[in-house]
């Protein structure tokens, strides 16, 4: 994979660029842009964009209401990417044999 930084070529399974030192594992862990689970505030739309593009959920979401105001186009698009964005998959334990497959921590 590529570092985010420098943009250097670094280990696939790297946590720290190798040439720029910055840490590079947890924003590259979710690659695919979903909606998350945790921290949401309507949807995960916002905070999935934000975590996608590594840049503040609070930015993200100011943007998008104010353009959602401006324009009205913003609750349409939320809308639809309500709809299109995949929840992010739950994230279960490794199984222990006989707990069964219930989460019910959401
Ligand atoms: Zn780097």
């Amino acid at each position: 994979m590529y570092c985010n930084y420098c943009g250097k070529v670094i280990q696939d399974d790297a946590l720290v660029c190798a040439y720029c030192g910055i840490r590079v594992g947890a924003s590259l862990a979710r690659v695919k842009l979903v909606r998350p689970r945790l921290g949401r505030k309507v949807a995960g739309v916002c905070l999935g964009f934000s975590e996608y593009f590594d840049i503040d959920v609070t930015l993200v979401r100011v943007v998008w209401l104010i353009v959602a105001f401006m324009t009205g186009v913003g609750f349409l698009s939320y809308l639809i990417a309500w709809i299109i964005m995949p929840e992010e998959p739950l994230l279960l334990p490794a199984p222990t044999g006989v707990q069964p497959m219930t989460d019910t921590r959401y």
